[in-house]
């Protein structure tokens, strides 16, 4: 069930109604939006209580919901996206967000001249692995700690927030350090306790979709970290198996249309991980903005033909200026704008 606040509502009729639903013995999540306040009630509810929550002041409707995930669900009649900041980086506002950088730092230079040349193009925010989810064990696993370092210098020199993956529960304390937002990779989607202790933090989560998950599996690992008293959840389509092999995954775009309709979360896409492929990037990142994509995270390599990980799906920095370029009349076209 959730209550509608009134648009503008005022805080002490919000803290009201949160009041009253802590006095029936529920949970109360209060999601402040940028125009209206909704409050997620968790528990063992009836009609009665519907009807009581109804009555108070500055309430504008009750409605339940019909969905697993209680708290990431779409509330009947509220079309607002949940807008999430993370520090100068907007989610589910009118602009497009870009999230771009190296698949994996790998050197201070390189990190940097990425970041200079992403900022340049426009990007709202950077990214770069530090811990890598490698299929081999013999591949390079990531810098790590020194990787966060390095992500902090370069968000520090261009002023672009960072996004990183954190892959174990015993490492999320020290990249909630150093990161503006955590990235959870689609392999460990459904670690679920991982999800937890990164719900734990506070900070932005970046839940990308698992390879072999549904969307309703990812909109339940959505809940766990909002069950864990976060709100802050930016979902990411980045490709499932299927038996295509001319792609890396199948980008399944598809699901941004869904996603809006279920959730009032953010949706982003990531064509590079989706497609393997650098020349399908700029198209389907356009079919992803056209489908009504938030934002989008791309892979940009100083020089592709020389990274330690997924080069073939890197745009160079001159190819991502292009790529910039050719989305705005896009975003344009579905009544948008790039961040
Ligand atoms: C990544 O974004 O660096 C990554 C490893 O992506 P995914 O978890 O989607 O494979
Ligand atoms: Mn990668």
């Amino acid at each position: 069930m959730v209550i509608v606040m009134q648009p503008g509502a005022c805080e002490e009729h919000v803290e009201g109604a949160i009041q009253a639903v802590k006095d029936f013995g529920f949970q109360a999540h209060p999601i402040y939006g940028v125009n209206l306040t909704v409050i997620a009630v968790v528990g063992d509810k009836t009609q009665e209580h519907l009807e009581a929550f109804e009555l108070l002041p500055g309430v504008d409707h009750v409605a339940r919901i019909d969905k697993p995930y209680k708290l990431a669900a779409r509330r009947p009649r509220v079309t607002e996206t949940t807008q999430i900041d993370v520090s100068s980086a907007v989610f589910g506002g009118p602009k497009i967000a870009v999230i771009a950088g190296p698949c994996a730092v790998e050197s201070e230079d390189g990190l940097r001249e990425v970041a200079e040349g992403v900022r340049a193009g426009g990007a709202s925010m950077l990214r770069g692995g530090a811990y890598k989810p490698r299929t081999s064990p013999y591949s390079f696993q990531g810098m790590r700690e020194a990787g966060l370092a390095l992500l902090k210098m370069a968000s520090q020199r261009t002023g672009l927030p960072f996004v990183t993956e954190v892959m174990d529960t015993r490492n999320v304390e020290l990249v909630a350090r150093y990161a503006d937002m955590l990235q959870i990779g689609a392999r460990n989607m459904q670690n679920f306790s991982l999800l937890s202790e990164a719900g734990q933090t506070g900070k932005p989560v970046f839940l990308k979709r698992g390879m072999s998950s549904t969307i309703e599996d990812l909109l339940m690992a959505a809940e766990y970290i909002m069950s864990a008293g976060n709100e802050k959840i930016i979902l990411c389509e980045r490709g499932i198996r299927t038996f295509e092999t001319a792609t890396r995954n199948t980008l399944d775009l598809s699901a941004v249309p869904v996603l809006k309709r279920n959730t009032h979360l953010p949706v982003v896409v990531d064509p590079s991980h989706g497609t393997g492929h650098a020349w399908a990037v700029p198209p389907m990142a356009k079919a992803a903005v056209a489908a009504g994509a938030d934002g989008l995270m791309v892979e940009v390599h100083q020089a592709p033909e020389r990274a330690v990980s997924d080069g073939p799906q890197s745009l160079t920095i001159q190819e991502f200026a292009t790529f910039m370029a050719e989305l705005a009349p896009v975003a344009e076209a579905v009544g948008r704008t790039m961040a």
